[in-house]
């Protein structure tokens, strides 16, 4: 076992009591106590004569150092004040007294004659200067510090750093500790080969660990923290490459890429793609014919078109003989997407067997949890040339729904028939259905493919897909189909860059031309009223409206303003609030909303409320029927996915806005303006500051821009669940420093080219395994 390894307890001064409340800090090893770092220090590097203590302000902050002339203990016993130790303490200057409360040991501590120096608030009471609970170090006659007091200083008398604290672990106590394994700390073998701290003017890992806790300036912090910074990055940046090799090393289903076939299927669209859709269409089918797996992701805003570009590359895989899957993250996107895709393939001529020379037919299948059902074989669409449903025998279609969704399928359904999920899974095993849509049931043990070699993961949150990997060579015959993520929610370039570093990208910036700009404004408390009048017109022109509850977020349920400033996180445990609370919480704040909008604001109107609790049917009726016109207005927390298109919603209104990042406001604004109506987004905001950064939202709309702004504001969090990510709070607070990043990859590419298996730099390859194990990607 290495010193880093070493458990806390073993060391003098963690007993029992302390070792739970450490643990609680996540503090387990001497490691986790050496990379605890202090989120701010305070400065008390200027010693100052007392005279200059005793004419400061009240609650100037001050250190002085002198001598204990007098000191005593009273006992009180008044209620929680049990005592109070009282000092005097003299210098050349003059003399100032010091009180602590039911600190009685204190008077031991400093017998008198003992020479201290003390750090903290100067307080007046009637007239009376004195330090109040002041932190004190006792100085040593016999050593050096006599004549230079402040160089060894731990508590006082310096940049005195000030950590992450719980109930009964202090700063001071920390920093005890922390400086007992000094000799150790300074001992450390840096992981960083000489040459790359050298070309990055960076210290060793030693010096930035020593100087981020005791250090002698503020320049010297910002130095270790770019050093520490520096290796969580690199870390990123290794297991991004790392991943990137293992993927080049699977096998993967080659899809030969028919030019001819996709400029056909392009042209019978019924619009023209983008230029950005063009390129990423491109991209992906380039990377689909390459012999191992594709790991890309299409990133681009609501309402972008990522569906047809994924369209084109299963279209492409099918029609050389593979299987598809298309994963939607809940049953009414799957069925969403089910329409849609069924309706755009109705129209195209069916690819060409190699083996038979005649067309076949696309099946397509919708597999969600719930029961399913699936449509006689019939014909479908009006006749004509590019059609080929009507030829006799090939135009089933497995349409797997359920009875209340029957009506929405394109084509006109007469009959259904349930089809059990056995039958299903037998035709997906015979390579009957070439197209399966669903929620993530589709990739379950139980699903075995013939020739699966597409997978297209929608909204689906990217971290868990490591973990999937081994299950998709599961269940498509050994071999590792090609992976292509969609999301909406815009990646800025730094973070797609470390987090993402393993993945290629394809960026669908410009949207589809025609469209009409969703109108944004931010509502003050003052606007409320007019905002409603102005929605209920709205409604009564045949519009309908979204209304979205402020999130309750656990760890900002105490932060009554928004924190604006970049800073390093605070690892403060935060309020322990179950995620079934939370739910619960989440239910209460609507239930509010709905009670206030359908019994004051909006009486006059049909009023439906949507959460988290609710039963999955019972979500898919209102869902349906509110996209039947059969509520105006549909109220609903913000965790719920409304993602389906309801074209005619003219309206987001947004209830304490700021409590969203603004990549998430793009988001849910992104819900209306799908249809032809002009329609708008209202940010209610409850303070004129937060307002302000609102704005934003207002002036563009484009969603990488307020990605950025975000990312500046309010730190990578938003992007990533800081928590689950496992991210170090260091690594996340540089994730905006994109020259820092840049030089991490370099650094990266070049130890792994020169030492592919790391086997010359043990340190960083069991950091990197260290890494691994504490960032659980699900
Ligand atoms: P998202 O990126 O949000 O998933 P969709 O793929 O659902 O977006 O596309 C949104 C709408 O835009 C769909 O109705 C789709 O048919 C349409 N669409 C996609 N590409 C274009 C285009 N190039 N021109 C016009 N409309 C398009
Ligand atoms: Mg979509």
């Amino acid at each position: 076992m290495t010193f880093l390894e070493t458990p806390i307890e073993k060391l003098p001064k963690v007993g029992p009591r302390y070792l739970a409340r450490l643990k609680d800090l996540g503090i387990k090893t001497v490691k986790d106590l050496i990379w605890h770092f202090p989120n701010r220090y305070e400065d008390f590097s200027q010693v100052i004569p007392i005279s200059e203590a005793m004419s400061a302000d009240h609650k100037t902050l001050v250190n002085i150092i002198g001598e204990v002339v007098d000191i005593e203990v009273r006992q009180l016993w008044r209620g929680r004040l049990r005592s109070i130790t009282e000092a005097v303490i003299e210098d050349d200057t003059d003399s100032i007294k010091a009180v602590w409360f039911n600190q009685p040991y204190i008077a031991d501590q400093l017998s008198l004659g003992t020479r201290v120096s003390l750090a903290g608030q100067v307080t007046i009471n009637k007239g009376q200067h004195i330090l109040s609970n002041p932190t004190y170090e006792k100085i040593s006659y016999l050593t050096s510090d006599f004549q230079h007091p402040t160089s060894n200083f731990t508590h006082t008398g310096r940049l005195v750093p000030i950590y992450p604290e719980t109930r009964g672990i202090t700063s001071k106590y920390l920093r005890f500790l922390i400086k007992s394994l000094v000799p150790q700390i300074k001992a450390l073998p840096d992981p960083l080969p000489r040459a790359a701290l050298a070309k990055y003017e960076l210290p060793t890992l030693a010096q930035a660990l020593y100087s981020i806790h005791f250090p002698e300036s503020d320049h010297e912090v910002d130095v270790a923290r770019k050093r520490l910074a520096f290796d969580d990055l690199l870390l990123f940046q290794l297991r991004a490459l790392l991943d990137r090799r293992h993927m080049g090393s699977l096998t993967a289903p080659q899809v030969s890429f028919n030019k001819d076939l996709i400029t056909k299927f392009v042209s019978g669209l019924p619009f023209k793609l983008t230029d950005d859709q063009r390129r990423a269409a491109y991209e992906i089918l380039q990377d689909i014919e390459r012999p191992f797996p594709m790991n890309r992701l299409l990133n681009g805003d609501v309402g972008s078109g990522k569906t047809v570009v994924a369209l084109i590359a299963a279209y492409q895989t099918m029609s050389e003989g593979f299987q598809v899957v298309f994963m939607a993250p809940t049953e009414i996107l799957a069925k969403q997407h089910f329409q849609t895709i069924t309706s755009l393939i109705s129209n195209f001529q069916f690819p060409i067997s190699k083996q038979s020379r005649k067309e076949f037919p696309i099946k397509v299948g919708l597999l969600t949890g719930s029961e399913v059902r699936q449509p006689r074989r019939q014909d479908v669409g009006e006749p004509t040339e590019a059609s080929a449903w009507h030829q006799e025998n090939r135009s089933m279609k497995i349409g797997l729904l359920t009875g209340s969704e029957a009506r929405q399928f394109p084509v006109d359904i007469t009959e259904e028939e349930k089809i059990s999920k056995k039958l299903i899974q037998s035709k997906i095993a015979k390579g009957e259905i070439n197209l399966v849509i669903g929620t993530h049931a589709v990739i379950q043990k139980d699903v075995k493919f013939k020739k699966l070699a597409l997978v297209v993961i929608d909204e689906q949150h990217r971290f868990g897909i490591k973990q999937r990997m081994k299950l998709l060579k599961d269940i498509s015959n050994g071999f590792v189909p090609h992976l292509l993520s969609m999301t909406a929610t815009p990646i800025p370039r730094t973070l797609a860059l470390t987090i993402y570093g393993d993945l290629d990208i394809s960026l669908l910036k410009e949207k589809p031309k025609g469209r009409l700009e969703i109108i944004t404004q931010v509502v003050s408390d003052k606007g409320h009223k007019a905002a409603h009048e102005f929605i209920k017109k709205e409604i009564q022109s045949g519009r309908q409206v979204f209304v979205i509850c402020p999130r309750i977020d656990a760890s900002k349920v105490e932060e009554s303003d928004m924190n604006l400033k970049h800073r390093i996180p605070e690892l403060k445990p935060a309020p322990k609030i179950s995620q079934t609370k939370l739910l619960w919480q989440d239910v209460k704040a609507v239930t509010q909303e709905f009670e206030r909008l359908s019994k004051e604001i909006f009486r006059e109107f049909k009023v439906a409320m949507l959460h988290g609790k609710m039963k999955p049917d019972e979500k898919n009726k209102i869902m349906a029927d509110f996209r039947d016109k059969k509520h105006h207005v549909l109220v609903s927390t913000s965790v719920i996915e409304v993602g389906v298109d309801i074209p005619n919603a003219s309206v987001m209104m947004i209830r304490s806005a700021d409590r969203f990042g603004l990549a998430q406001l793009h988001q849910f604004r992104g819900r209306v303006g799908r249809g032809e109506h002009q329609s708008y987004c209202l940010l209610f905001s409850e303070s004129e500051h937060a307002g302000r950064r609102l704005k934003a939202l207002e002036k563009t709309s484009s969603g990488f821009e307020l990605a950025e702004i975000d990312l500046k504001l309010r730190g990578p969090g938003e992007f990533i669940g800081t928590k689950q990510s496992g991210i170090p709070d260091l690594a996340m607070t540089s994730l905006t420093d994109l020259d820092l990043i840049k030089k991490a990859r370099s650094e990266a590419k070049l130890l792994l080219k020169e030492d592919p298996t790391l086997k010359k730099h043990p340190l960083l390859l069991s950091c990197l395994s260290q890494m691994q194990k504490m960032v659980h990607f699900e």
